[in-house]
């Protein structure tokens, strides 16, 4: 049995989100919320204030995770697992004293390998105050792998180019950035604040520079009346940008969110899951790029939707093929399935007791069935 005594009393500030891939890495919060927060389409930061946090209170914070990891460490000795910091981890994770040690946790679980820089923005820190804070980083844990972080496009276009290679010299290995659209009235709709161009400047900027690059795009985003055109044009600007990773991400709508008043004005119409598809097919149809296609957030419908580009195009849209190719009572069931969590993907649906469990819930619903208003409030529990 291991003893947390003592342990509560360190902690460091996070923030509130990683994209899905950092789900292991030790989180260092650099800003503080988003530079912009006007996307009708998110959330997170909406009533907070963006903050510059100083280099010495991040590196306070960095400190602070080494304390903490001495500490799980020095546990794992002390109980006689000294080889064994993973399990002692694993325990910690069980019931950690706060959420700093549960992050230091979970990143030591993981190995201990890779850093995500918080929150939404953090090129907008100055270049030499970026470069000092992942120096201080590297050097309190050596062994750290990747370091990663979110860039807005219009910021990565102010940078210089040699400022980009200043920060992947310094340890900078990759950006996330959320392209969501190519086409400018789609993203002037949803007051994105940039342009179609700005993710082209800001995307080749960050290519130019060897900095490894992840674009989001948001499917649905363009919804029922522009869904065309937000295929092909995000097709063309990822093909003038070409990331080395593009990741999908299916757009979801709650009420707490702004376009939220557009769906109930009817300024916005939601496509259905076939609709999305569709234009999933479209944009892959149209991708010329040597990206990898990565789907691995949980909302998107068809998550083995992956490859790398050109030579898994054919086999990423035969996914999409037997979907739509499916009986209707069958991509209804799917559907249903994905949404309640009980299917990953398609083969699943050939699992005799799963299929059996989602008819069951079908059995139970009224005259509507598997409807659209359904499905699309079972998807408001993945934000
Ligand atoms: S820039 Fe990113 S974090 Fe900021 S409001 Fe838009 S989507 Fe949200």
């Amino acid at each position: 049995m291991i003893s947390m005594m003592g342990m509560a009393t360190e902690s460091f500030e996070l923030g509130p989100i990683r994209p899905p891939n950092e789900a292991f890495s030790l989180l260092i919060r650099v800003t503080r919320n988003c530079s912009w927060n006007r996307c009708k389409f998110c959330p997170i930061y909406k009533g907070e204030k963006f903050q510059l946090r100083s280099v010495a209170e991040v590196k306070q914070d960095i400190s602070m995770a080494k304390v903490i990891a001495d500490k799980i460490k020095e546990l794992a000795w002390k109980s006689g697992r000294g080889d064994s910091v993973r399990e002692v981890a694993a325990m910690v994770l069980n019931n950690p004293p706060n959420d700093a040690y549960r992050n230091v946790a979970l990143w030591l679980y993981a190995g201990g390998k890779n850093v995500f820089l918080q929150d939404a923005n953090t090129l907008i820190v100055k270049t030499g105050e970026l470069v000092e804070i992942i120096r201080y980083l590297k050097e309190t844990f050596p062994g750290i792998g990747r370091i990663t972080s979110y860039s807005r496009s219009k910021t990565a276009a102010r940078k210089s180019l040699e400022e980009l290679v200043e920060l992947r010299e310094a340890g900078l290995s990759r950006l996330h950035m959320g392209l969501e659209s190519g086409y400018d009235p789609v993203l002037r709709f949803m007051d994105k604040g940039v342009t179609a161009a700005d993710h082209i400047a800001g995307g080749k900027n960050v290519v130019a520079s060897g900095i490894s690059l992840c674009e989001y795009v948001m499917l649905g985003v363009g919804g029922r009346t522009m869904w065309r055109e937000h295929a092909t044009e995000t097709a063309r600007v990822l093909n003038e940008i070409n990331p080395d990773y593009i990741r999908f991400r299916t757009m979801t709508i709650q009420p707490r969110m702004l376009i939220h008043n557009d769906v109930v004005n009817g300024d916005f119409i939601r496509e259905t899951d076939e609709e999305i598809v569709e234009e999933e097919k479209l944009l892959i149809e149209n991708l010329e790029c040597h990206s990898n296609i990565v789907s691995d957030h949980m909302i998107n419908l068809l998550q083995e939707v992956e490859g790398k580009l050109p030579e898994d195009k054919e086999k990423m849209l035969a996914v999409i093929s037997r979907f739509q190719a499916l009986p209707p009572e069958d991509r209804a069931n799917f559907k249903l399935g994905r949404r309640l969590g009980i299917y990953n993907q398609l083969d699943d649906l050939d699992d005799a007791r799963l299929h059996d469990e989602v008819d069951r819930v079908i059995g139970r619903l009224g005259e509507d069935g598997v409807s659209d208003e359904l499905l699309f409030s079972l998807m408001e529990r993945y934000i």
